[in-house]
């Protein structure tokens, strides 16, 4: 790999701390969709590890609902009464605060305040409604699966939000939130995190016996009425086979030391590296 160094004035970022950890000995989806959105992106945030210059309140809003959700499953695998929506709100709540290490860009429209009411109505229609029920066995909540997939990259690395076992059907659970209603789109979108999951899985699935990999994702809008909506596709082997070609193209680009700025408006208004990028001069050996 080529020696990749960034101009002075990008490393004397201040926010850079210099005794974080340089090197990454694995792969996760979020990672790999960054250098596929925008390659400099991914050697700020992964290689050089700079701190971002604040975070989307989008990021936080997100984990915190994970938080609050994660939550609710982890009382009913206790065997303790389902919790009400005042008991998800808490672990929300301190999730946002245990977020609150760097400035938080709020949308247009949007503050803390605002984003805590859309909370409390979008946990309040996932506890009304019927996808909030698991039909089998959970066999794991925010469970890490990590292990060597493809030869000579790095093992790949995945959070899976719920895992459950249902008759001789795996399915592997993700929740979403999100501003609109899914369609296929955003489903096809999504798939190559859900295919990187189902190869992680396959070990604990041959252990198991288990017939099929089901990814579903379960989404709930932040809507003034929110929405909740289930979408299921079994794994299908070849397009598998396709994401970890995908993941190894990629790996090879990111051991090149292929970073270069990859703007449009869209990724660039909202990039925390904005500034940084405008002061990076190439990169070189
Ligand atoms: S500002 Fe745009 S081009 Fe620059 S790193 Fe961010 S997303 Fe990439």
């Amino acid at each position: 790999m080529s020696v990749i160094a960034a101009p002075a004035s990008v490393n004397a970022h201040p926010r850079d701390d210099p005794d974080r950890p340089r090197i990454r000995d694995y792969l996760s989806y979020s990672a790999l969709s960054t250098y596929q959105r925008c390659p400099l992106r991914y050697y700020f945030q992964y290689v050089v590890q700079l701190l971002p210059a604040y975070k989307a309140s989008s990021l936080i809003f997100g984990g915190a609902l994970h938080t609050a959700i994660e939550h609710y499953y982890r009382q009913i695998l206790s065997g303790a009464e389902p919790p009400g929506v005042v008991n998800l709100t808490t672990p929300f709540d301190q999730a946002w605060r245990d977020e609150q290490t760097l400035p938080i860009r709020y949308g247009k429209g949007e503050s803390a305040q605002s984003l805590r009411t859309l909370a409390t109505n979008m946990l309040t229609v996932f506890l009304n409604s019927d996808v909030r029920h698991v039909d089998g066995t959970i066999l794991g909540i925010e469970e890490e699966f990590r292990r060597s997939v493809i030869p000579d990259c790095p093992d790949l690395l995945g959070r899976i939000d719920l895992l459950t076992l249902q008759r001789d059907v795996l399915h592997i659970i993700d929740f979403k939130s999100s501003r609109s209603r899914w369609g296929n789109s955003q489903i096809a979108e999504a798939l190559p995190q859900m295919h990187m999951y189902a190869t992680l899985l396959q070990p604990t699935a041959r252990a198991l016996g288990v017939r099929q990999i089901q990814l579903e994702w379960i989404v709930l809008t932040k809507t003034k009425q929110p929405a909740i909506t289930r979408h299921t596709v079994t794994a299908d082997a070849r397009q598998v086979h396709r994401t970890l070609a995908v993941v190894r193209c990629l790996w090879d680009a990111i051991q090149a030391g292929h970073f270069y700025p990859a703007p449009s408006t869209q990724k660039c208004t909202t990039c925390p590296y904005a500034e940084t990028c405008r002061a990076w001069e190439g990169c070189h050996d």
